[in-house]
């Protein structure tokens, strides 16, 4: 695209150029000082550019393509599943029945969204095995302190005051950081040499104090906990409760249910397995799944129905539930979100959802095979939707991780996560998603070679990467913490 279009909005501007061209009123014109107070009234007229449209859209779309995203090409991220979603959600969840509708409305004139939200919970549950759903929760890391809040309540219930929670060393940040802030004490277990929960380890903290275990499954390294219903076990039998982080439910679609594996509670988000594109930049959706013992401790409002008169069903929002925590979002929680997840589900319906489990364990077995020679695979078992490679043998060498996944995004391709879980050195977590053709799978696998090559052949080039992106390597920890000093200059 050309550089003209690639400059400052302000610097494409020129005087009586203009996007629309209005019609002349047909009304007296008025003094805006006559019908707003001075002192509302700008002091000088805002600066706006003048542009035409067509210079406009070509301004917005350059700004796109400088952006990676999915739209435009491969994004491997592991962990946070960056999955192509399906366009007809967004206009479902645009239509203006359900974007109009203003919260304050009074139930009887959103029943359309409440039956919606109200189907949703059922359909969540019957794909996680639990008995009851919040929709509140506005992201993963929300859903988790929720779940914490209600963990306390129910030890509270039952006349308890446990005070610890238990996380393997491969858990999300999210998990310790939402623990602290619950008021618990995190106890970090050190995973065993195949990457899975040490069960001695944990048997060691299963006493009186033990309020959860908070578990990931499959984990973070894409190994499913096969002693699952041992762990479970434990932890019950000590008075503890077990909390399932399904960020990423994408590998269990109809194949396996957190609630038959003896999870108490779980937190889906919407914006990884179900639809919301992820990291779009709006909010995100962090239900949560609970078994019958949790139900009581469920934030409000929690959508309900009841028979009227004539005996059709009444959806409303219950508030009264005396041992709620309370609330923990405004509303109804992120409906735009909550629509699109219930579209997903029920376009795909049961067999497409196990299908999309299937095809990402599958795509991303087959990215596992083909680079693991290329890398080092330290925990080998069969993974499922996602694998962890370490590059430690090219650090030996000089090139860190970080060169290789700065050196991918000059191929189009967005790097994946990198130096998590924590217990993998120079590690790269790969999820490729049940999106991808094998001709892409393929495509990164031949970058990946290439990168390799260039690692012998001309190291240099792999760690000053990026070259062809708009920005060279950025200090990140200067962007984050000076960030105007950055924007200055
Ligand atoms: C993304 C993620 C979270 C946190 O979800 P947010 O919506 O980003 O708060 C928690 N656990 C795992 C495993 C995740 O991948």
């Amino acid at each position: 695209m050309s550089e003209l279009y690639e400059k400052l909005i302000f610097d494409l501007s020129s005087d009586g150029h203009a996007g629309i061209s209005l019609p002349h009123l047909d009304v007296p014109e008025i003094e805006i000082s006559d019908i707003i107070p001075p002192e509302f009234l700008r002091k000088s007229p805002p600066v706006m550019p003048s542009v035409s449209e067509p210079d406009v859209m070509r301004h917005f779309v350059a700004l796109s393509r400088k952006n990676h995203h999915i739209d435009k090409g491969f994004y491997p991220l592991g962990s946070c599943t960056m999955k192509y979603n399906p366009k007809v959600n967004e206009n479902l969840a645009g239509l203006r029945e359900f974007v109009d509708a203003h919260p304050l409305f009074p139930e009887n004139a959103v029943q359309g969204t409440l039956s919606l939200l109200y189907e949703l919970k059922d359909l969540l549950c019957e794909i996680a095995g639990m008995d009851s759903v919040t929709l509140q929760p506005a992201a993963g890391a929300h859903g988790e302190f929720t779940a914490l809040l209600m963990i306390r309540a129910y030890h509270k219930k039952n006349k308890r005051n446990p005070n610890k929670i238990i996380l393997p060393d491969s858990a999300h940040g999210t998990n310790p950081a939402s623990v602290v802030m619950a008021g618990y004490e995190v106890v970090q277990i050190k995973s065993n040499d195949r990457g899975l929960v040490d069960i001695n380890r944990l048997s060691d903290h299963c006493d009186d104090d033990l309020a959860a275990f908070m578990l990931t499954n499959p984990n973070t390294l894409g190994l499913f906990e096969s002693e699952i219903q041992k762990i479970a076990h434990l932890v019950h039998d000590a008075g503890g409760l077990l909390y399932m982080d399904g960020a990423n439910l994408n590998a269990l679609l109809g194949l396996a249910r957190p609630g038959d594996m003896g999870f108490d509670v779980v937190h889906f988000n919407m914006h990884k397995t179900f639809s919301t594109p992820h990291g779009g930049g709006g909010p995100g959706a962090g239900a949560l799944g609970v078994k019958s013992n949790l139900e009581p401790f469920l934030p409000v409002p929690v959508v309900s129905r009841k028979k009227d008169r004539r005996g059709d069903h009444l959806y409303f929002l219950d508030y009264k539930r005396p041992d709620t925590i309370g609330r923990v979002h405004s509303f109804y929680g992120n409906v735009a979100n909550l629509i699109r997840a219930y579209c997903y589900i029920k376009n795909l319906g049961p067999e497409g959802l196990k299908e999309v489990s299937e095809t990402a364990i599958v795509n991303a077995s087959y990215l596992r095979e083909k680079l693991k020679d290329m890398f080092e695979l330290p925990y080998d078992g069969e993974t499922m939707h996602e694998f962890v490679l370490s590059g430690s043998r090219y650090k030996a060498r000089g090139i860190k991780t970080l060169d290789i996944a700065k050196r991918i995004l000059d191929f189009g391709i967005h790097a994946p996560t990198v130096y998590f879980p924590l217990i993998v050195s120079e590690a790269l977590m790969i999820e490729p998603t049940e999106t991808e053709s094998k001709a892409s799978l393929d495509n990164f696998v031949e970058v990946m070679k290439t990168i390799i090559g260039e690692i012998e052949s001309d190291p240099e080039k792999v760690k000053s990467a990026p070259h062809d992106t708009p920005v060279s390597r950025l200090d990140e920890a200067m962007a984050a913490r000076e960030i105007d000093i950055c924007y200055n200059e």
